[in-house]
């Protein structure tokens, strides 16, 4: 399968970046792209954030992580559960995972299918029409991986002392990629 420019597959422990080695990053992807195994952790090591869409699982131990399934991986207007997370949780990790075919890239064309949804479970017309106009330009993206890697600067920027990184899970195979910066 050809890999997007910019990713790079992880398929044996010598693809991990020598930065992540020893963080809760090199964990991540050992256990769900190298079958590492699934031995309940301590405490929490790592915030993850990612789609809420419903074709992804993370093969993670118990107690591992702390999950945000958020729209796109986006976690714009999440800050409060995130920084939750950071200050009570104690994580220093932050894992922003994207993945291919998310509906929120090409949002704006879905507008017919989101009125006629939003009627069936008892809005009206105008008023679906209007929320989605207020409401489709904060969630939608463009690309995946670009986007991920936004995210990734401004949570930086946010929040100086923890390590954020950013990945991009593939339906296609269910593994995670590398995202390049
Ligand atoms: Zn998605």
């Amino acid at each position: 399968m050809m890999l997007e420019v910019g990713l790079q597959a992880v398929n044996r422990t010598e693809d991990i970046p020598l930065e992540y080695i020893g963080t809760p990053f090199e964990r991540l992807l050992c256990f769900h792209n190298l079958g590492a195994p699934l031995e309940r952790c301590e405490r929490a090591e790592l915030l993850i954030g990612m789609c809420m869409d419903n074709r992804k699982v993370l093969r993670t131990p118990e107690n591992f992580a702390f999950v945000l399934r958020t729209t796109g991986a986006n976690l714009r207007h999440n800050e409060f559960r995130v920084s939750y997370a950071l200050s009570i949780g104690g994580v220093r990790h932050i894992a922003l995972i994207a993945h291919t075919n998310c509906g929120m890239v090409g949002l704006s064309r879905k507008l017919p299918a989101f009125v006629q949804g939003m009627i069936e479970v008892g809005w009206n017309e105008q008023e679906a029409r209007e929320y989605f106009f207020q409401y489709a330009p904060f969630f939608e993206i463009e690309n995946e991986a670009d986007f991920v890697r936004l995210e990734t600067k401004r949570l930086r920027e946010k929040y100086p002392n923890v390590q954020i990184a950013p990945f991009l899970y593939q339906l296609e195979d269910n593994r995670l990629y590398l995202v390049e910066e």
